[in-house]
């Protein structure tokens, strides 16, 4: 069977979903989008993926022509056109199609949801950790295009993602412009200094990553001392563990970063802990 893309009410085949070459989501980059699993064929954390669309909508200003539980329904029915038991669901929804000027008046929002198979890193990355780097690129500016918003324009991150890709890394840091450590290019970071964990808080200029928050979770309940806590590249080096948060890379352990070895040079074991939590949360 091949994949059914939904957009604006009806599902397509993958090669005839198709919009409009005057998007502003293709010109401009203008529009929302969201990165959802599909474990055991439940959509996972899908009221809070659904709430953070419409935040992004609403901070660009973007009014999504669809309730908010309409939106879920359609997410649910594109799953189920898919058969889908395991995979990844991605929500888009753009400015939709204008004249070709930058005035998102005239536009009507496209909504697009695409349901198929999600390629995380390869599986020994997961037991052995990541290499990664720090970005030369400065994360976007809150008064610029805030990171809270998951937006369509995703340059900022491109360029950092390239910049690791060609240091031979997959994922690279990312740092705010005071310098602080703020986020990776598709995930959030933690890392364990004596026991504690700690990520950046919001306000260092980052994607409120539902992984993130749920990882959070898990680790209050299991009695793991946490701390939002400003980051530089110092705590990084010298941090027990490090490791990365989100919705493709789900926890993996960071055990290099800028040629320098994190703690063991192994998955540490709060880390483990916490995957292991992960891996059996997602399927109950
Ligand atoms: N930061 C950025 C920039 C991202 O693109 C993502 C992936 N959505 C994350 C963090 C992790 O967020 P989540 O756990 O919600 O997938």
């Amino acid at each position: 069977m091949s994949t059914r893309v939904w957009i604006n009410g009806q599902l397509f085949d993958k090669y005839d979903a198709k919009i409009s070459v005057y998007d502003h989501g293709l010109l401009y980059g203008d529009g929302v989008f969201e990165g959802i699993r599909i474990y055991a064929g439940k959509v996972f954390k899908h009221k809070e993926h659904i709430e953070r669309l419409y935040e992004s909508a609403k901070a660009i200003a973007l009014t999504i022509p669809l309730t908010p539980e309409q939106m879920t329904t359609a997410v649910e029915d594109t799953v189920a056109a898919n058969k889908k038991v395991e995979g990844y669901i991605r929500l888009i929804v753009t400015r939709g199609p204008g004249s070709l000027g930058l005035d998102p008046r005239k536009c009507e929002p496209n909504v697009i949801v695409i349901v198929d198979d999600i390629s995380l890193y390869p599986k020994e990355l997961y037991e052995n950790g990541l290499e990664i780097i720090t970005s030369s690129y400065t994360r976007n500016h809150p008064n610029a295009v805030n990171p809270r918003i998951k937006s369509l324009n995703y340059l900022n991150n491109i360029l950092a993602k390239i910049e690791a890709i060609r240091a031979n890394c997959l994922e690279a840091i990312m740092l705010n412009h005071k310098g602080e450590v703020a986020e990776c290019t598709g995930d959030n970071l933690f890392i364990v200094k004596n026991g504690v964990l700690k990520t950046p808080p919001i306000d260092a200029g980052i994607l409120e990553g539902i992984t993130r928050n749920f990882v959070i979770d898990l680790a209050k309940g299991d009695g793991v001392p946490f701390a939002e806590a400003t980051l530089t590249r110092h705590d990084i080096y010298v941090a027990d563990e490090l490791f990365l948060t989100g919705t493709a890379a789900e926890v993996i352990a960071v055990t290099k970063v800028d040629g320098r070895v994190i703690g063991s040079g192994k998955q540490g074991p709060i880390t483990q802990r916490l995957r292991e939590r992960f891996t059996a949360a997602v399927r109950q």
